[in-house]
């Protein structure tokens, strides 16, 4: 950590109106937690930090700090533009604390719900129902939890080893079940969760389908899409000249991961200028100075086996940019990863009743993320759209107090086991073998 977390401290002025609180769309309290800080009671600022944010170790290292908190802080408006790095801050308070966060499970209330998807928004769910006596149980398609968190973005800024800290003291000690590799919507479904008792599901399934190009060359060998590169890099062959099409935070992180795979040369294309990388302004710092190069006003037309071809694109008076017709260029490169966006898959939609989506196949919910069919909600990108890790946090937090009431206003369930009163047989292990007659 290049910062020293004291001086850093020090340097905050615990502003009565704190702009970088107001910059924080979680609202951390920033100042009180500083001042605690400072004041000797970490434990406290630990507390306040995880009660208001479950994903606040993640937060601390992977939220675009610059347009939030550190980018709000008054201290910018001085003329040493010195901000307080309160990212160093929380990464150091919350990794702390975290080895002290060893308490069990909460009292249960006899409640059951799902969470579909262990991304920020499932996970955060999860734990906020968890903790106020509900029984939950969280299925995941993949074969770990984090979503996004572990599968998108890469290692090198997001190590595992934080997902696996938060599964074990936020999950396995508080009594959460984890069901992996099971994607609701294939063999179990919507209604399936429903017969078995969760009272209410909560779907954060995020936004997991690279959207194509629709241009010649994207099924060719060489061709990965940003998302499914991501999520498992070594796994493709992409020689040592790659070509990323997009300038997105994900088309920077294909781009470095490439860099961190042996790729020789990196150019990321976008068919715009300068202007509109959307990428944070640190991505974009950290990619040059890794040496990926940018070739922008070009707009893919075909991947080759050896390469990608590119018309020239203008801009016009009114901003927008078109193609120059005959200005094709050849660009030779081995492998390229295509990174334009996500959008979202619909095997989930297509098994479930009553749940309705909008033109973009983004689940339709009320303010509280009630969806269209009682007892489901949903939150995170899939309702959304592509956005943050933080802001998938902000909107389960809502969603959790909607789903709390909701299930508070069921009527008792006092339907009785029809199997309450059947013979109990109990088998003990050596019997079976014994019967068998095993020959080993
Ligand atoms: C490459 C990349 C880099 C990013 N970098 C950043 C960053 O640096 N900072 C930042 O704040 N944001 C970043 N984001 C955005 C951020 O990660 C997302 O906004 C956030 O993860 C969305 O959270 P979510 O819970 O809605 O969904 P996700 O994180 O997408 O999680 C959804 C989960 O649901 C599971 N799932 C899907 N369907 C089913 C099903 N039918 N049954 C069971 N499980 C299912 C998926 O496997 C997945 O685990 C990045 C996104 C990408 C793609
Ligand atoms: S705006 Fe900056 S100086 Fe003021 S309380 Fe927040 S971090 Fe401290």
């Amino acid at each position: 950590m290049a910062l020293h977390v004291l001086d850093e401290a020090n340097r905050c002025l615990g502003c009565k109106k704190p702009m970088c609180q107001q910059g924080c769309p979680i609202s951390t309290n920033i100042p009180e937690v500083i001042r605690l800080l400072k004041a000797g009671e970490m434990d406290k600022a630990g507390r306040m930090l995880f009660e208001n944010n479950p994903l606040t170790t993640v937060c601390s290292l992977v939220c675009d700090h610059e347009k939030q908190c550190e980018g709000h802080c008054i201290r910018n408006r001085m003329p040493s533009h010195d901000p307080v790095h309160f990212s160093v801050i929380e990464n150091y308070i919350s990794t702390t604390y975290a080895n002290k966060m060893v308490a069990g499970p909460a009292p249960k209330n006899g409640m059951r719900a799902a969470i579909i998807g262990s991304g920020p928004a499932g996970l955060t769910i999860a734990v906020l129902l968890a903790r106020w006596g509900y029984d939950i149980t969280i299925f995941e398609a993949r074969d770990k939890i984090g979503g996004v968190m572990r599968y998108g973005i890469p290692n090198y800024r997001l190590p595992d080893s934080v997902l696996d800290d938060f599964q074990y003291r936020h999950l396995e000690l508080k009594g959460i079940k984890v069901r992996t590799n099971t994607e609701i919507g294939r063999t179990l479904t919507i209604d399936d969760l429903f017969r078995d008792g969760y009272k209410s599901i909560f779907i954060g399934a995020g936004l997991w389908k690279a959207n194509a190009m629709h241009i010649k060359g994207e099924s060719l060998g060489n061709v990965a899409f940003g998302i499914d590169y991501l999520a498992n890099s070594k796994a493709f062959r992409l020689g040592d000249n790659v070509a990323v099409i997009g300038v997105g935070n994900s088309a920077m992180d294909c781009a470095r991961t490439a860099i961190r795979n042996g790729a020789r040369h990196v150019t990321c294309y976008a068919r715009r200028d300068e202007s509109c990388i959307s990428a944070s302004a640190y991505e974009v710092s950290y990619a040059k100075l890794e040496g990926v190069g940018f070739r922008f006003c070009k707009a893919p037309v075909e991947i080759r086996d050896d390469g990608l071809i590119c018309r020239d694109t203008v801009k016009g008076e009114d901003g927008r940019f078109t193609q120059v017709e005959g200005s094709e260029k050849f660009y030779a490169h081995t492998g390229v990863i295509i990174s334009v966006s996500q959008g979202s898959e619909s095997s989930l939609i297509q098994t479930t009743t009553g749940i309705d989506t909008n033109q973009k196949g983004l689940l339709t919910v009320d303010p509280s993320g009630r969806t269209t069919r009682p007892g489901v909600f949903a939150g995170g990108d899939a309702v959304k759209g592509a956005r943050t890790v933080v802001e998938a946090v902000a909107m389960a937090k809502d969603v959790a107090v909607a789903m709390d009431e909701y299930m508070k206003s069921l009527p008792a369930d006092d339907a009785a086991d029809p199997y309450a009163n059947i013979p109990v047989f109990d088998t003990p292990t050596s019997d079976v073998l014994g019967e068998q007659d095993l020959k080993i």
